[in-house]
């Protein structure tokens, strides 16, 4: 039994983050971890409601109420039990998922405070590694079927340990050097440390899963030769195709990058850094992308334009504007446009944006100015105005709004078009939508029979929680297709969205 008063008792707490001079010198974690008698007490403030309304928040169908009390009562082995039996990986969506569930906790209706049900989460999950580590689960008798997961971001991840859990024997083809997909070297250090890869890699791999790095599928092997290895395939590529602008006049000029692009060689740096490498991020060609003593101008409101600013600090930038097209959000609901418990449009500031840098809302770039060498030397905006006019969207620049704001760096985080196209999709007869996704019939099969799709792939560029949600789905319906015994967990089926009150 839940105590009742304990949301009364207690006000919602988070552990301080690292203070930002010490931060910024370093890329580990921002978060230090909760401490146990913090957590216990914000865990004793969910009451259990008889709807948790959290639940639908959250695609993967997290037992939120139950594991709050196994934390509020100290039973730290059944909190891990019931974590892991709705998430394969509560390490990553505990410190990188934005928690719709917390958007939609009771607690939360009428500007109340939620329930730090993340901040349980990650506690949970790191009590799992304090106390003995990820132990692989026994798996049952190979069932002498095999399966191709061709991407290693987290809907790869899910669905092979998944599948592996059931017996199959799985393949996961990465075509990068290292397996994680966005997680490895899209999301930085100081969002997750790169050991919690590792070690939930070393559990996959007691398990049985087998990982192929260096494997460009599509070119380094044909699609043929995998359905010729395997009975089944999923395919869990991400949405990687970044948008670009290449309208704006400027757009060539040296110092214009993807975001990506940026943070990948940023990552990549910190990665090699444990062998001594030198740390300036450079493109694969030798091209600098290092923000160090730059001005750095970041286009885009995101997740990946916050990780910019956050790298952009760490590398030593002389300073940095981000920029939005759209106004400045609100701080808090809008309940008529965004009821409860649906996901509100506030503003969200993450911790880089505590770490300093000027957030510009309302502005559009008209153009990118060349210093007459054919590099970047400023940024010319206009303030701006957004509408949306038969479903199209018309932004209309102020008249003498204009300013140019000094850069050396810029980076593009407008967000991404989709799957990329690739070899791959025409070898296996799938297609790119009007999204630039690939659809999936209710079974998880793409067009291609034998050929399911999960993830960023088939969703388009979305959250972590709903790759792990995905891949886990795509696995049970894996599972049926080869006619294995009982049924898989199957979170969230193809055609699920987020809630949303239109
Ligand atoms: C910068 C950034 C920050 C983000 N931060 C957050 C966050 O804080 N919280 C959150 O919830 N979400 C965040 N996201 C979104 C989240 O990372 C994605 O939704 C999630 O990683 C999608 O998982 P996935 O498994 O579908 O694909 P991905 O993680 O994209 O993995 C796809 C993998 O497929 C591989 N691949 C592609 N083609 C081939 C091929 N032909 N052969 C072999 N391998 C191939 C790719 O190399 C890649 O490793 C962020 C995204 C970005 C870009
Ligand atoms: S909605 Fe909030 S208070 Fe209710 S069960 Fe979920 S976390 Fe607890």
């Amino acid at each position: 039994m839940p105590d009742p008063n304990g949301f009364l008792r207690y006000d919602r707490r988070l552990p301080a983050r690292r203070p930002v001079p010490v931060r910024i010198s370093d890329w580990r974690e921002v978060y230090p971890p909760a401490g146990e008698e913090l957590i216990r007490e914000q865990a004793t403030r969910c009451m259990d409601c008889g709807i948790p309304f959290c639940h639908d928040g959250c695609p993967l169908g997290n037992r939120i109420p139950d594991w709050n009390d196994l934390v509020r009562t100290g039973n730290w082995d059944a909190a891990v039990e019931s974590l892991h039996a709705t998430n394969n990986f509560p390490e990553f969506t505990g410190r990188l998922c934005p928690a719709p569930c917390e958007a939609a906790c009771v607690l939360g209706i009428g500007g109340g405070q939620p329930v730090t049900i993340k901040q349980v989460e990650v506690e949970i999950a790191d009590a799992a590694v304090a106390r003995g580590g990820l132990r692989p689960r026994p798996v049952p008798a190979p069932t002498g079927r095999s399966v191709a997961v061709v991407g290693s971001g987290p809907a790869g991840l899910a669905a092979a340990q998944q599948l592996a859990r059931a017996g199959h024997a799985v393949t996961v083809y990465e075509r990068d050097d290292a397996i994680g997909g966005l997680l490895r070297y899209g999301i930085p250090d100081f969002k997750l440390e790169k050991q919690h890869i590792d070690r939930r890699l070393a559990q996959l791999a007691a398990e049985g899963v087998q990982f192929r790095t260096g494997v460009d599928v599509g070119v380094d092997v044909t699609a043929e030769q995998l359905r010729a290895e395997h009975d089944a395939v999923l395919l869990a590529c991400g949405a990687l195709q970044g948008r670009d602008t290449p309208e704006t006049p400027g757009r060539q000029l040296r110092g214009v990058h993807q975001a990506m692009a940026h943070l990948v060689a940023a990552n990549r740096v910190v990665a090699a850094a444990g062998d001594g490498r030198p740390a300036l991020a450079v493109l694969s060609d030798g091209t600098p992308i290092d923000a160090a003593g730059k001005h750095v101008v970041i286009i885009g409101g995101g997740d990946t334009a916050a990780d910019c600013l956050g790298v952009a600090h760490r590398q030593g930038a002389a300073g940095v504007h981000q920029l939005d097209l759209y106004p400045e959000p609100p701080q808090t609901r809008d309940a008529a446009r965004d009821p409860w418990p649906t996901w509100p449009w506030v503003l969200r500031s993450y911790p880089a944006h505590e770490e300093g840098g000027e957030r510009v809302f309302a502005v559009a770039v008209q153009e990118f100015v060349d210093d007459g060498t054919g590099q970047v030397k400023g940024v010319r905006i206009a303030e701006v105005s957004v509408e949306k006019r038969d479903g199209r969207r018309i932004v209309t620049p102020l008249p003498g709004s204009e300013r140019e704001l000094p850069a050396d760096l810029v980076l593009l985080a407008i967000g991404f078009e989709g799957t990329e196209q690739q070899p791959l999709l025409e070898q296996f007869g799938v297609r790119r939508n009007a999204r630039g996704a690939v659809d999936a019939r209710p079974d998880w099969q793409t067009d291609a029979d034998g050929v399911f799709v999960a993830g960023d792939m088939h969703r388009g560029a979305s959250l972590i929680v709903w790759a792990i949600a995905e891949g886990r789905a795509a696995a049970a319906a894996i599972h049926a297709y080869l006619g294995g015994v009982g049924e898989l967990a199957a979170p969230v089926d193809p055609a699920r969205q987020p809630l949303a009150a239109r």
